[in-house]
């Protein structure tokens, strides 16, 4: 593809093939090194430094990639691209993209978005679909729960949505942390307003604690338990209440 730069290298975390969480169809998912936030239910707190990631050529993860390529088109899927944030890294995920593009394949980027600023209108061009993260919809919960401020992630929303790039809203319910209702039924205007086009509630759960624990951090969330069916489906229904479709 003009303008792709295939000696650009990264530092990958891992990759996993056949994913079916992380956008449309089955996806090849590549984990990234590098995260600013600290978001006390973090699965991977063993990507936040980037140099613990080992350092790849974009061209080599494409050959890797293209060995997949029939199997992800024949599912619907393609590649999807997490971390860590992989917003640290926007040139490696810009020509890691451009290459998925030039093989055919559906691109996914999952951020928190607290990066945006770093996604240059290149990168954003060959990403098909952002799964987008908005951690709370209230900054001062938000601060307390990532360590970062909201406003970027929000800055970065409404500039996809002046785009028009597809996104689908991630949220994730924390008991006693993000089940404030009046603050997702805000979310689920803003979402709305912003012509997202779905939305994924995913319950809290404490996969990530033995990770914690494996690199002497202090788990906050030792106690909260997940949050009840009945309260993830009263959630869903504030989204679609809003017009938006639950994943
Ligand atoms: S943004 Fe993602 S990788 Fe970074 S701390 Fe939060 S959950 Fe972990």
């Amino acid at each position: 593809m003009r303008g792709m730069d295939v000696n650009v290298e990264g530092y990958v975390h891992s990759v996993e093939t056949g994913g079916a969480v992380d956008g449309p169809g089955l996806r090849f998912v590549v984990f990234l090194t590098g995260c600013a936030l600290r978001c006390l239910y973090c699965h991977n707190p063993d990507t936040w430094h980037m140099p613990d990631g080992k350092k790849t050529g974009v061209a080599s993860l494409l050959n890797e990639i293209a060995e997949y390529r029939d199997f992800l088109q024949r599912t619907g899927g393609g590649v999807t691209v997490t971390g860590g944030e992989p917003l640290a890294q926007p040139e490696f995920v810009t020509a890691l993209f451009q290459g998925c593009k030039a093989l055919g394949l559906h691109t996914a980027l999952d951020t928190s978005g607290f990066l945006g600023a770093n996604a240059t209108d290149a990168l954003l061009a060959a990403t098909d679909l952002v799964l987008l993260d908005i951690k709370s919809f209230g900054p001062e919960t938000y601060k307390r729960l990532t360590g970062g401020n909201l406003a970027p992630t929000l800055r970065f929303a409404e500039r996809l949505s002046a785009m028009g790039r597809p996104v689908w809203l991630r949220y994730v319910l924390v008991p006693g942390v993000t089940d404030d209702l009046k603050s997702i039924e805000a979310l689920a205007a803003y979402a709305s307003r912003l012509g997202m086009a779905k939305v994924e509630v995913l319950p809290f759960h404490k996969m990530g604690e033995s990770k914690w624990e494996a690199l002497d951090l202090p788990y906050t969330l030792k106690n909260t338990q997940p949050p009840s069916a009945a309260l993830v489906a009263k959630v869903k229904d504030i989204f679609v209440g809003h017009g938006l479709k639950t994943v």
